[in-house]
């Protein structure tokens, strides 16, 4: 898996960053979890974004503590002891860094061992670091270290940044800055492949940052990988003539058992159904009873 660590200022497009390389890595055919982490919505806040990319289904939720590519939009962020992004990588980490510093200026700095991709938005266009547009910027700087198409970049822009209500000028002015930055990034220094991904088999206990108000779920002992009705004494029985197809259920299931089918109506995944009675209890117009489980 490749896990990529985002981070900038609020008002960078950061956030549509994480989208437009999760998009792309989700068009080459891989499994991709994208999102955002900020608090308070601040114009020049930290913000961070992640996003996992595998060939396999992605079973872990949350923070990414130790990414394989650190990606850091405004090297500003160096300078607090508090929101520095290098404090959070480890030696084999990538990091992929928009600043005027050379790659020897930036190691002997921050003491750092970690190979580095360096390049510089404000030399290129020093409009653009007062810009949205940086986020875009930087979404091509890491789609290129990802050795991914510039036509499934070019495919994704389309899409994240149309769902922003960006009209067809603007958006094809994004892509074209993408472009310009996608072939900027130095050739032969990208070091991973999203279509070479390889599960490692090594699980690694994450420290997870209590400070940090999101729970984080590891692939190793993962839900969605037990059958919870082997616990079940009891499993909810629908009538559908009466359900109003509200979701309701489905919302307050703390284990996911329901699903919907082609009309709406929700279906239990008793495989998932653990009988905990949420459901029946939740439910607006009580069309839901809990019958004993047959086990045989
Ligand atoms: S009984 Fe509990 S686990 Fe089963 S479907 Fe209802 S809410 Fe979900
Ligand atoms: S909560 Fe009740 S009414 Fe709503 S969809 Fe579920 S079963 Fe139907």
């Amino acid at each position: 898996m490749i896990n990529v660590s985002l981070h900038g200022r609020g008002g960078q497009g950061i956030k549509t960053a994480s989208h437009i390389i999760g998009t792309a890595a989700f068009l080459s055919g891989s499994y991709v979890q994208d999102q955002p982490l900020y608090g308070a919505e601040r114009r020049g806040a930290p913000i961070s974004a992640y996003v996992r990319i595998s060939r396999q289904p992605i079973l872990e939720r949350g923070t990414i503590e130790n990414p394989s590519l650190q990606v850091i939009s405004d090297d500003s962020l160096l300078e607090s002891a508090a929101d520095n992004p290098l404090e959070k990588i480890r030696e084999s980490t990538v990091v992929l860094i928009n600043t005027s510093l050379t790659k020897s200026d930036l190691a002997s700095k921050y003491s750092l061992k970690n190979p580095l991709i360096v390049f510089d938005l404000a030399k290129f266009d020093p409009e653009i670091i007062s810009r949205p547009t940086l986020g875009i910027a930087v979404a091509a700087a890491t789609c290129r270290t990802l050795e991914m198409d510039f036509d499934l970049v070019r495919q994704s822009m389309i899409k994240e940044l149309s769902g922003i209500h960006l009209d067809k000028d603007d958006i094809a002015m994004s892509i074209d800055l993408a472009k310009r930055v996608y072939d900027m990034v130095t050739h032969g220094e990208t070091v991973m492949e999203v279509s070479g991904i390889r599960e490692s088999g090594i699980f690694e206990m994450k420290f997870h940052n209590p400070a940090v108000s999101t729970c984080s779920i590891t692939a190793t002992g993962n839900s969605m990988l037990r059958e919870r009705g082997r616990w079940s004494g009891f499993q909810p029985i629908i009538d559908y003539e009466r359900c109003t197809k509200c979701m309701i259920c489905y919302v307050y299931c703390p284990d996911s058992a329901y699903t919907f089918d082609s009309k709406g109506y929700p279906v239990v995944n008793y495989d998932a159904c653990k009988g905990c009675n949420i459901c029946q209890t939740e439910c607006p117009v009580k069309v839901i009873t809990l019958v004993k489980r047959n086990k045989t």
